[in-house]
């Protein structure tokens, strides 16, 4: 991610001195593979989730450590979130719109039941970032959800699904995104 922001700013400092050395309106040249390595941020509002805000900022901040092509980011004071987090007594679910946009709901049911709030925070926003459930599974898939088990905590990706992401991000500004979906995704 440092490096990323740091190719940012780099591409940023090469355009104004474009501008500055050539003294005439030149557009910045394509740069596809720039656009690319940019992550998409994502602005998340936790400020619905009541006890659990410290596990879905948890949750967040462990996909930022995982994949490059999406950054997570919480939502400053009035500020437009792609994803609103929601505290609930139900079963914990995601309600995706488009991809990077939706509903999570960290549902007290399972909480009550023994299993990990950050698991279940991560693994409600991969459903955002695109994934679908990967049931039943082992403790190591993040996306096995409640199949592994109250004695799973494990809230990282494993490789193939910080790859999908990946995949899923990675095109987000040089082409379409997948289709929406709009239907709940219960645990
Ligand atoms: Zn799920």
């Amino acid at each position: 991610m440092h490096v990323r922001t740091l190719t940012g700013g780099l591409a940023a400092a090469l355009v104004v001195s474009f501008s500055l050395a050539g003294g005439q309106a030149v557009a910045a040249p394509p740069d596809a593979e720039g656009a690319s390595l940019a992550a998409r941020v994502l602005i998340y509002d936790a400020g619905g989730s009541a006890e659990f805000r410290s596990a879905v900022d948890r949750g967040a901040a462990i996909w930022n450590e995982s994949v490059d092509a999406v950054e997570l980011r919480p939502a400053a004071a009035g500020q437009r979130a792609n994803i609103r987090v929601l505290a609930d007594n139900g079963w914990p679910r995601a309600l995706p719109t488009t991809l990077g946009n939706g509903t999570v709901y960290i549902g007290r049911q399972a909480v009550n039941q023994g299993y990990d709030t950050i698991r279940i925070s991560a693994h409600e926003l991969g459903h955002i970032l695109g994934l679908p459930d990967r049931k039943p599974g082992p403790c190591s898939s993040l996306m096995s959800g409640s199949t592994a088990g109250t004695a799973c905590t494990n809230p990282y990706p494993n490789a193939a699904e910080k790859t999908e992401v990946e995949g899923n991000f990675g095109g987000a500004l040089v082409g379409p995104a997948p289709a929406a979906r709009a239907e709940v995704i219960v645990d």
